[in-house]
């Protein structure tokens, strides 16, 4: 069965204050409202139901956020940025427009963007939300996202892990409450993919693995770098703008692959072209595939499940909707997959179900946090090849059952050393520095041969996401406890207050201008990209727009940006 979103007037249930339910994307955000138990997916002012998480601060100070951003992000790239989910919970800063932002207060644009279209959708007042994040998300990231909800003016007080949403949304569809699903969930930048039971009401995640640096974007580069050797030239060499409009282009012939089975590449600027299918595409894709492999190896394996164990495998992100993704799938798993409802839509139809749930004051227990650890966490040791770079020792593995704790034994790496500096990370990269330090612990020791010391070295995890690392020195009889909740990368309440104050001087571009600027940023993207009488065109249809705009007439404007939209749609057709 196949349920697409419904777009219904809402008014009609007479409602008073919505929850809603958020996927909030590196790529893209939807928002889901839940009536009459049936999850409908909120369109945005342009009328889709997802909004790139990109954000561009324009030449008046607004900020635009969705498809207008998008387009900015070729023509103005110091005024836009994208991808900032990857650094939530992080001290990363962005400058736009020479401003600066962290990566919640842009995500707060995002979320601000989705508010106002849920309400003026609904006709009512959205005054909380729940918002789904990765199940490997952790303590930092998922408090970074409550504070982007914070500084959006929503409440957030439930976070939903994206497995367990999609897990949830593909039940109520198939209308099979129970059972053991496989959720690969493969976005833009991002695969995920998760292990997920589903009985009793109690959702828990029974293992996840991922990879963060593979999704759909690996596939637009593959094209692109295909289509420069096709054409003796070198990717690596373009320019940045050369290089974006080339990418563009590819994701472009890489959704028409996901229509049809053969489509062409064709780079109008440069006057070069490519014809290519799913075949093709499918050996280009060759290591991307082998890396999707090894992640879901790694989760069937973390949890101890086969095959036979799993009753559905649950398709969700747009990368999933490809062709040759779901055939690979269906080789490697020999199984089906289910694709309830359109992947890139199904993780904000199960927030949107939770967000229902919530305003029913029903409950459903998701489980990540409090039963297994998504990540490892361990401390440093000596690289001996490169000595400045340490090498991470993992203590608490990553899916371990929570409470947990284990004991590592750690020596001194050189002749009478005086101290040890125990680093405390989490992750799961080999070079510590690539993982997450969330402290440390120096200990002095007596001095001795390198390898006689011996520190004890315990951690403990619980179930609140409380870390508490223990140093003993047997020798010394000296010992050591640090506690971490990673409090500093939180902002102070008067600091978030503060914030909140400053962000909303910022405006959001009005709903009434966004068709126009939306035509507008794609024709200055469309101009940088073609030339000749291409170019003039695009130019000549600027003009008219601009035109109608200074005559403040409605009609002539609507006749303008609907010629520009022909006119442009038949360039990027040909
Ligand atoms: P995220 O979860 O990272 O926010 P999405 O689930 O929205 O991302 O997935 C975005 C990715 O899906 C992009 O790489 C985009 O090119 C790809 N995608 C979306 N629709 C299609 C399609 N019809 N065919 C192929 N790829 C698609
Ligand atoms: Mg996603």
């Amino acid at each position: 069965m196949v349920i697409r979103c419904y777009i219904l007037s809402v008014r009609q249930w007479g409602i008073t204050m919505a929850i809603i339910g958020i996927d909030l994307g590196t790529t893209n955000s939807l928002a889901c409202v839940c009536r009459e138990g049936k999850p409908i997916l909120i369109p945005n002012s342009l009328g889709e139901t997802l909004t790139p998480s990109v954000v561009s601060v324009d030449e008046n100070g607004e900020i635009c956020v969705g498809a207008v951003a998008k387009e900015r992000l070729i023509s103005h790239p110091e005024a836009s940025a994208a991808s900032f989910k990857r650094y939530m919970g992080t001290n990363k800063v962005f400058t736009l427009a020479g401003e600066k932002f962290t990566p919640q207060e842009l995500s707060s644009f995002v979320l601000r963007q989705l508010k106002e279209d849920a309400e003026r959708f609904l006709g009512e007042e959205v005054t909380e939300a729940v918002i789904s994040v990765p199940a490997y998300f952790n303590d930092n990231q998922r408090y970074a996202t409550k504070e982007a909800g914070r500084l959006a003016g929503i409440h957030v007080e439930r976070l939903v892990n994206e497995p367990s949403a999609a897990a949830l949304a593909a039940s109520r569809i198939s209308g099979e409450d129970e059972g053991s699903y496989l959720v690969f969930d493969f976005g833009g930048g991002t695969l995920d993919v998760s292990l997920v039971d589903y009985f009793d009401n109690i959702i828990e995640i029974i293992a996840v693995s991922g990879d963060n640096r593979l999704g759909g974007d690996d596939f637009d580069e593959v094209i692109a770098r295909s289509f420069c050797a096709h054409h003796q030239m070198e990717f690596d060499t373009l320019d940045r703008q050369a290089k974006l409009a080339l990418l563009r282009l590819s994701e472009k012939c890489k959704r028409e692959l996901t229509r049809q089975d053969e489509t062409e590449l064709v780079w109008e600027a440069e006057d070069k072209r490519m014809p290519l299918n799913n075949l093709v595409l499918a050996g280009l894709g060759q290591k991307l595939f082998d890396r999707i492999s090894q992640v879901i190896d790694r989760a069937l394996h973390d949890s101890g499940r086969s095959m036979e164990e799993i009753d559905e495998i649950v398709l969700a992100g747009g990368s999933s909707k490809m062709p040759v993704v779901a055939l690979y799938l269906q080789t490697l798993l020999k199984r089906r997959p289910t694709m309830a409802a359109s992947p890139d839509e199904i993780v904000a139809m199960g927030a949107g179900v939770y967000a229902g749930i919530k305003e029913r004051r029903q409950d459903i227990r998701d489980l990540v946090l409090t039963d297994i650890c998504p990540f490892s966490l361990g401390t440093n040791v000596v690289n001996y090849v490169d000595g400045g770079n340490p090498i991470m020792s993992t203590v608490i593995e990553r899916n371990s059952v929570l409470p947990c704790s284990k004991t590592g034994y750690y020596t001194n790496s050189y002749d009478y050393q005086a101290k040890i500096d125990i680093g405390i990370y989490q992750g799961e990269a080999y070079y510590c520095k690539e993982n997450l330090k969330l402290g440390n612990i120096e200990m002095e020791i007596l001095p001795c041969k390198k390898g006689e010391a011996c520190l004890e070295v315990s951690f403990t995890y619980d179930i609140n996401g409380i870390l508490e690392v223990e140093v003993t020195d047997h020798q010394l009889n000296q010992r050591k406890r640090k506690v971490l909740t990673s409090e500093k990368l939180r902002m102070s309440e008067e600091e978030i207050n503060r914030r909140l104050e400053e962000l909303q001087a910022y405006k959001l571009m009005p709903c009434g201008g966004i068709r126009t600027k939306m035509i507008m940023a794609r024709g200055e993207r469309l101009f940088a990209q073609l030339l000749g009488a291409r170019r003039q065109q695009v130019a000549i249809a600027m003009q008219q727009i601009e035109w109608a705009v200074k005559s403040r007439n409605d009609q002539q404007i609507s006749k303008a940006l609907k010629e520009a939209k022909e006119i442009f749609d038949r360039l990027e057709e040909s």
